[in-house]
């Protein structure tokens, strides 16, 4: 049995992130979904919010959980028993960090495998999606509805 752990902020998740996951618990016997708890970085949405989106997100798929971390991936592989890093590549500027990252994490005993981002959601990330929601702007199609929605509540009571 193969458990994959998929990484990230997800702050919040969009489409892009899900079709990773769609993808990934069709490739492995488990997928769990963690969300990364960065101590320096306070994030739109907190990290049980962002949980919460996730596990409502991606409630029809079998396989798939979703937690939460802090610290080295690494680390919450072990403990959760996975045995491979999943992640996403958008685009020529994801893979430096991604490649470096990898390497690391190979050292530390974890093998990676990327999943090539889907064309239409190569230039999605969660940081567009906040500001454009911010401006005003649409996003339909590029995040579950409720998250439009979540996200417009956030930005109505800021
Ligand atoms: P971001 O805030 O940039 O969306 P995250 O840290 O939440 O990034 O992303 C977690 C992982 O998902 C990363 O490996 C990233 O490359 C990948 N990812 C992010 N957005 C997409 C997308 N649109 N398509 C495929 N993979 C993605």
């Amino acid at each position: 049995m193969t458990k994959a752990c998929y990484p990230g902020s997800f702050d919040p998740v969009t489409n892009g992130h899900l079709d990773v996951v769609k993808r990934a618990a069709r490739l492995f016997d488990e997928v769990v979904v963690a969300v990364l708890e960065n101590q320096s970085k306070r994030g739109l949405f907190t990290v049980d919010e962002r949980v919460e989106m996730l596990r409502r997100a991606t409630a029809d798929l079998e396989g798939v959980k979703v937690g939460s971390f802090q610290g080295l991936v690494v680390e919450f592989c072990r403990q959760v028993g996975a045995d491979v890093i999943v992640k996403g590549l958008r685009a020529v500027s994801d893979f430096d960090y991604e490649m470096q990252m990898a390497q690391m994490n190979k050292r530390m005993g974890i093998e990676s495998a990327f999943l090539a981002a889907k064309p239409e959601y190569t230039y999605l990330s969660s940081s567009l999606m906040r500001e454009v929601i911010a401006l005003g702007g649409n996003i339909d199609g590029l995040v579950p509805d409720f998250v439009i929605e979540l996200l417009k509540e956030k930005f109505a009571n800021r």
